[in-house]
């Protein structure tokens, strides 16, 4: 859905509601206090009277859009920006393209991202493994700090927060925010066993030696990029590209992403890439009906 899609398919309020009513109650409304569908529709503002527990409810009540004073098309207009940016959107950006301030926006936008999350399937195939350093503030301060920041690190040992990805080949990503500095292979290995599914799948990844242990759990092959890039199948471009996406989003959109916020921005950049393939409507649809689960 782009915004010119949006505005032809949802001119009013009303219309907003109607799509938000159909794709949570399929047309017969439910009370979300007493789960009732004793119900009659009352006039004001496209509420209902619930003649079980005698409230009166919308179809927003318990869900992401729960309270909100922004009209429901400016809603639908953001979702479907954040789902069309491929380099992510900034908040200052939202702000001009659908005139609402930039901190309603902000929390208008993390709103949004609880409802891009993954669906916990298990990743299955040639899955490539990595980590990366994205975000953070720098650590001011001695020596010591700053000689941890040299080239010859890659990233790994430096201040930045460390994230570790998983993507299978053709098929879907998943990272997680690690919670040390240093991932060693018990680190690593957990992770393995949280998204991959061992018995289907084999693991690429480079020389790190975090990674020593990974081969006790599913097939292991690996990638010396001291020596090459490339070795036929074993390479781990797939996932690298990904955290070229992830990069540019940040850098580029973002600009510095606190450690509280970097798991919510990482969602956003999974649910887009995993699924890159929907189409687009059928993408806003699902989105929609993730926002309105209680
Ligand atoms: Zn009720």
């Amino acid at each position: 859905m782009n915004i010119i899609q949006i505005f032809k398919q949802f001119p009013t309020q009303e219309s907003c509601i109607k799509h938000l009513e159909l794709a949570r109650w399929k047309g017969d409304p439910i009370c979300p206090y007493c789960d009732s569908t004793n119900t009659n529709p009352l006039v004001k503002e496209m509420r209902h009277h619930c003649n079980g527990c005698r409230k009166s409810f919308s179809v927003t009540v318990g869900t992401i859009f729960h309270d909100t004073k922004v009209p429901l098309q400016k809603w639908f207009l953001l979702i479907a920006l954040m789902l069309n940016a491929k380099k992510g959107l900034s908040a200052c950006q939202a702000a001009r393209d659908i005139e609402v301030r930039r901190p309603t926006v902000w929390s208008m936008m993390h709103r949004i991202r609880k409802s891009m999350v993954d669906n916990g399937e298990l990743l299955n195939g040639i899955v490539e493994m990595d980590e990366t350093y994205v975000g953070g503030k720098p650590r001011k301060g001695n020596k010591k700090d700053d000689d941890d920041n040299t080239p010859s690190q890659r990233g790994r040992g430096t201040k930045k927060i460390p994230v570790v990805g998983m993507v299978e080949r053709g098929g879907k990503v998943k990272t997680e925010k690690a919670t040390k500095d240093t991932l060693k292979s018990k680190d690593l290995n957990e992770l393995i066993r949280k998204y991959i599914n061992p018995s289907e799948s084999v693991l690429i990844t480079d020389e790190y030696k975090g990674y020593n242990k990974a081969a006790s759990l599913l097939p292991h092959a690996r990638i010396n990029h001291s020596i090459e890039y490339v070795n036929g199948l074993i390479h781990t471009n797939t996932i690298e590209s990904f955290w070229a996406i992830v990069k540019r989003g940040i850098v580029g959109q973002y600009h510095r992403v606190s450690a509280k916020h970097l798991d919510k921005y990482l969602d956003e950049f999974c649910y887009r890439y995993n699924s890159r393939n929907l189409d687009s409507s059928v993408l806003f649809g699902n989105t929609i009906a993730n926002m309105l689960r209680p």
